[in-house]
């Protein structure tokens, strides 16, 4: 019996670096390094004409691509320096880690590095913080007791329990301040996490990839604690492997291990380890009896030979002395029938449609047999875990069922999706997507999963959404829905709250009025709490803020008309735009004496202005009517001043205004106001 295990092939990174070798780039295209630790991968890639270099200096222009272990930081300037096309398809979660070591290293704090010193991906992090970094795989460095503050990451092939037990160790109280960051990739959990399970109940694992590759060292060390384990990279490994036929035997591959690997060591186990041969079924389709009896039944699989093929359709004849017919239509699967290609003899492999003769002649598909044939060849294709799509053709307890040629699929109700599914019909004529999980051959049974691929696909979604999401980057989100402390949006899948407060700069009424349900809309980030799960959003974060519209569309010295908003002892609050004011101070109110503001202006008065001044730090405008009023002669003011009863004193104006002040709690312009001078 062999069990594979789930995840086989490769992960997200390698599959996202492989995909890059397949762009258009300026020629030659150079991987700095081998691009994936598969000596197969990087044959292929060399036959394509991309070649691995392990110095920048051999590329001769063109292109180089940076595999997804990342680089050091100077071979990136180096290439840039000579004029190279850096593609960086360095793995995001590697990405992440680096990014982690910058900003601590820039707090001062000494990075440790949980991996192998000399792996690709643990010299490029190391020269983040110019190859300062304590790098351990064994027991938490003694030195680093001495250090104030500590910064831990982890390879992201790293074992996990492993790392967990270091970390269980270390004598926090000695330690003045530690960061720890569990680095190690998901996917690499999950492979170390399903070897341990599958060595637990297995007798032989075969850890397919290459001794080169970390990952699949590491799934190699897992299993042998458990069972019997041997790494092969391909079947030519297997011959020298002692198995015993019987033995129960796991599947687990590195996140590096291609497709083709796989399949090739899965075929070669089922051929020469199992006794899985389908005799059940080869009798089944043996529809002559031997004592010379004919036993037909409606479906039965059967060789004929052709005695003659003319354009209705094939004459066969199957050993007795009645003929067969096999029409035109059911000649060939895509309808291209030709009676020269079934010359007389020819053995065909067909279906019996009707166990009742018509004029002496039965009815037979060979159509039908073709197309259980190519269905056969899709179940070669998804033993090695390959996603597959079925049409479901009904229901049953606990599941759904479907063909696939002559296998029977049932998808338990469980593995339909995330959820249990209790009401199977709806899926009745649906295509799922699906991945077997098991195969059983002799009974020409598989069992599959849509919830492993929609699981694997969620987790993966929301890695990367964590490792993108962070304060300060701009997101697409999609509003769901609105209520009364802000506005739920989808980024990617993931729900994220936009307090009302981070909506708009200016006052609004309701929140439709700015963001629509159904809508999409860039934001900023503000927090990402991954243990709480929680991100928040900013609306207004993205959009100007109104004073700046209001300097830009009111630049010093411009006149605009404003209403009049309010009215104070020393002066007058004019609208620049909406939620922005200036303020026209009394002594800039009139060209003549005022003595109260109240006699010349009112609230809601319109009048010309002039910017006088723009205080951007303090977010002040100051306005003049004067300065659009014609200048009045020397002499008019001498009689007002003399007309003048009594001039407001300062302390009175000072009196109201703070009175205003107090009062002004709710005032965006209170800070403003209580800079204010007051002049005589
Ligand atoms: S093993 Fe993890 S970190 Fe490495 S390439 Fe794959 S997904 Fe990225």
């Amino acid at each position: 019996m062999i069990i594979r295990a789930k995840n086989l092939g490769f992960c997200f990174g390698v599959k996202r670096s492989l995909a890059f070798t397949e762009k258009n780039y300026p020629e030659p295209i150079y991987t700095f390094g081998e691009l994936i630790h598969n000596s197969r991968i990087v044959e292929s890639l060399k036959n394509k004409g991309i070649v691995a270099i392990d110095d920048i200096s051999e590329a001769d222009g063109g292109t180089v691509i940076i595999r997804s272990h990342g680089a050091p930081v100077e071979v990136l300037g180096l290439a840039k320096e000579r004029g190279l096309n850096v593609v960086d398809a360095t793995c995001p979660f590697v990405t992440k880690i680096r990014n982690i070591v910058a900003e601590k290293y820039a707090e001062g704090y000494k990075i440790a590095i949980f991996g192998m010193a000399n792996h690709p991906e643990v010299v490029g992090i190391n020269s983040i913080c110019d190859y300062t970094a304590f790098v351990f795989d064994e027991t938490f460095p003694e030195e680093l007791y001495e250090e104030s503050k500590v910064c831990i990451v982890a390879q992201t092939t790293s074992s996990a329990e492993k790392f967990k037990n270091i970390i269980n160790k270390i004598e926090k109280d000695r330690l003045k301040t530690v960061e720890i960051f569990d680095t190690i990739c998901y996917t690499t959990k999950e492979r170390q996490a399903e070897a341990e399970e599958l060595s637990k109940k297995c007798d032989v694992i075969l850890v397919i990839g290459d001794s080169n590759s970390s990952n699949t060292r590491k799934l190699k060390y897992i299993c042998e604690r458990n069972c019997k384990t041997f790494l092969v990279k391909s079947a030519n490994d297997l011959k020298n492997i002692q198995i015993k036929v019987g033995e129960k035997i796991g599947i687990v591959a590195g996140a590096s291990t291609p497709t083709e690997s796989i399949t090739e060591v899965i075929h070669y186990m089922e051929s020469n380890y199992t006794d899985a041969k389908n005799e059940e079924f080869l009798q089944a389709v043996d529809a002559v009896e031997t004592n010379g009896k004919l036993v037909l039944r409606e479906g039965k699989r059967m060789k004929v030979k052709v005695t003659y093929a003319d354009e209705k359709g094939i004459t066969v004849n199957f050993g007795m002395k009645i003929d067969g017919r096999i029409s035109a239509e059911e000649a060939t699967l895509d309808g291209s029938y030709n009676p020269a290609d079934y010359p007389q003899g020819t053995e065909l492999d067909v279906i019996l449609l009707s166990a009742k003769a018509e004029d002496g002649v039965y009815p037979f598909s060979k159509k039908q047999v073709d197309k259980i044939k190519e269905g056969d060849k899709v179940v070669d294709s998804i033993r090695n875990g390959e996603e597959f799509a079925l049409v479901v053709d009904r229901d049953t307890k606990g599941g759904l069922l479907g063909k696939i040629g002559t296998y029977t699929v049932f998808i338990p109700a469980s593995q339909i999706k995330e959820r249990y599914i209790h009401d199977l019909k709806p899926y009745i004529g649906k295509t799922l997507r699906l991945t077997c999980l098991e195969i059983d051959d002799a009974k020409r049974r598989i069992v599959a999963s849509q919830k492993v691929i929609l699981e694997a696909e969620r987790k993966e979604k929301e890695e990367i959404f964590w490792t993108n999401v962070v304060p300060g980057v701009v997101v697409s989100g999609k509003v769901k829905s609105i209520s009364k402390f802000g506005a739920f949006v989808s980024v990617d899948g993931v729900d994220c709250l936009v307090h009302i407060t981070d909506i708009s700069w200016t006052k609004f009424k309701s929140i439709e009025d700015i963001l629509k349900v159904g809508k999409k809309y860039e934001f900023a980030v503000l927090k990402a709490d991954r243990e709480k799960g929680k991100v928040s959003l900013g609306y207004k974060q993205l959009q100007k803020h109104p004073f700046d519209v209001a300097i830009e569309n009111h630049p010093v010295g411009s006149t605009f008309v404003g209403k009049i908003t309010s009215l104070m002892p020393f002066g007058a609050f004019v609208e620049v735009e909406p939620g922005v004011e200036g303020l026209v101070h009394v002594s800039e109110a009139s060209n003549t004496y005022v003595k109260n503001i109240n006699d010349i202006f009112k609230v809601g008065d319109e009048i010309e202005v002039k910017v006088l001044a723009v205080d951007s730090s303090e977010k002040k405008i100051t306005l003049s009517a004067k300065a659009c009023l014609p200048e009045v002669p020397e002499e008019a003011h001498k009689t007002e001043r003399k007309d003048k009863t009594r001039a407001p004193k300062k302390n009175d104006v000072q009196k109201e205004e703070a009175e205003w002040s107090e009062n002004a709690g709710n005032n965006p312009f209170a800070d403003l106001l209580k800079d204010i001078e007051v002049k005589k």
